[in-house]
């Protein structure tokens, strides 16, 4: 990402990571704000203006750090070291929570974060497993503040526990060498080319996304694939089997040896659909009312026969190519 402008609460530069950030942008025009949840000249902005607020950077201090429990791959869901993100899926669901203001905020108060994290899981009896990657895409923006290397050697050293986060970029060198310990699983989303061409703009190519995948499972790490969202254009039977071919054919024997499944069908809302008309005219349009149905206040998901006829078809996809593996939940 190359941020166009920072905005930025005043007391994180009483932080190092502010300072590094500061030094690291200082060609960039700063402009401070009172709150990074409320940025009145932001909020206010068209819709097609949406590309590039994209492209804004926010710095500030997270103060909410309750924990949700969860029940699909973790424990719990944690806020985290940023919300938001700069790539520009058609479908985000960060959309539905900041609208057109889903650009990348990232927090500087890591420590706090960090420590709450370690101390909340070596007060469980169990080794639970905590989601930190909700509301961004932390491999994204480690490539701004190193936090992830940072966040999973030092909860590895702790040797509790279990953090977990879900991906759609590529960028994972530096993660290679870091002392993991085997506490961190990375599960990285994965979609046909076609789609992510078409609708997930500015994320990484499938197939640097399967080689990531490879060598984050070379170097220890657990490792999961979320086919997500699944999206039903017209033609999906050959975007996802064409997709399981790749991944059969790419995928290492260790991968293929102990990867877990997740599958997610794509929901979508009134304001995805007011956003993308205006800020992507030229984009397709994810919502087909043939197939898709209301599912309260403003959001679509997909009718129940075309759902369970997507489900079986990709569960049998995947138990042709991958008859030993899991399949976690179908949501
Ligand atoms: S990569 Fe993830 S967080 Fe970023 S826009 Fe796409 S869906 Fe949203």
């Amino acid at each position: 990402m190359n941020p166009n402008i920072i905005y930025y609460e005043e007391e994180i530069l009483n932080y190092t990571l502010g300072k590094n950030l500061f030094e690291k942008y200082k060609s960039l025009e700063w402009v401070r704000i009172e709150n990074h949840n409320n940025i009145p000249e932001l909020r206010n902005n068209q819709n097609c203006e949406f590309p590039r607020m994209k492209q804004h950077l926010i710095i500030g201090i997270r103060k909410t750090h309750k924990y949700v429990p969860n029940s699909k791959t973790s424990d719990f869901l944690v806020p985290y070291t940023s919300s938001g993100c700069s790539a520009m899926c058609l479908y985000c669901y960060l959309v539905c929570n900041y609208n057109k203001c889903s650009y990348l905020r990232i927090f500087v108060n890591r420590e706090q974060m960090l420590s709450k994290l370690i101390k909340t899981s070596n007060q469980n009896d169990a080794e639970l497993t905590y989601e930190i990657g909700s509301n961004s895409d932390l491999v994204l923006e480690n490539t701004i503040t190193n936090n992830l290397e940072w966040t999973i050697e030092n909860f590895g050293k702790n040797e509790r526990g279990y953090i977990t986060l879900p991906t759609k970029f590529d960028m994972i060198d530096s993660l290679l060498n870091v002392k993991h310990k085997g506490r961190t699983i990375i599960r990285m989303s994965i979609n046909p080319q076609e789609i992510i061409t078409k609708v997930e703009f500015g994320t990484s190519a499938l197939i640097n996304r399967v080689k990531a995948l490879n060598k984050l499972k070379e170097a220890g790490y657990k490792i999961g694939i979320l086919i997500a969202p699944v999206i039903l254009l017209e033609n999906w039977e050959t975007l996802y089997k064409e997709l399981f071919s790749i991944l059969s054919e790419t995928l290492s024997q260790k991968v293929k040896s102990e990867v877990f499944f997740e599958i997610i069908f794509m929901t979508y809302s009134y304001v995805h659909r007011m956003i993308n008309t205006e800020a992507f005219p030229n984009a397709i349009n994810l919502y087909d009312k043939n197939i898709m149905t209301g599912r309260g206040r403003g959001k679509y998901c997909y009718k129940p026969i075309i759902r369970s006829q997507g489900e079986e078809f990709l569960r049998a996809e995947i138990t042709r190519h991958f008859p030993e593996n899991k399949i976690m939940y179908v949501v």
